[in-house]
């Protein structure tokens, strides 16, 4: 299973509140922009599409906050 397929992502709206809320994503330390592949796990924080796929091939924690992603992801896809 492609684990970032079941990630969601952010509508353009979003997109606009991420970039001012976040500023940054926390893997590659570069600043969003408008028009970035985000991707939000579902502890709600959010990464570059390319940062967060190769993170979670490493390790299956938000690199913010530890949760466990493949962990939640099954919980919301099995209910
Ligand atoms: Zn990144
Ligand atoms: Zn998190």
């Amino acid at each position: 299973m492609d684990i970032v397929q079941n990630l969601s992502y952010p509508t353009t709206e979003n997109i606009v509140d991420i970039v001012n809320k976040y500023a940054d994503c926390c893997i590659c330390l570069e600043r969003f922009s408008i028009g970035d592949r985000l991707r939000i796990v579902p502890c709600r924080h959010c990464f570059h599409s390319c940062c967060i796929m190769l993170w979670l091939n490493r390790c299956n924690l938000c690199p913010l906050c530890k949760t466990d992603v493949w962990k939640s992801i099954n919980i919301e896809t099995h209910v």
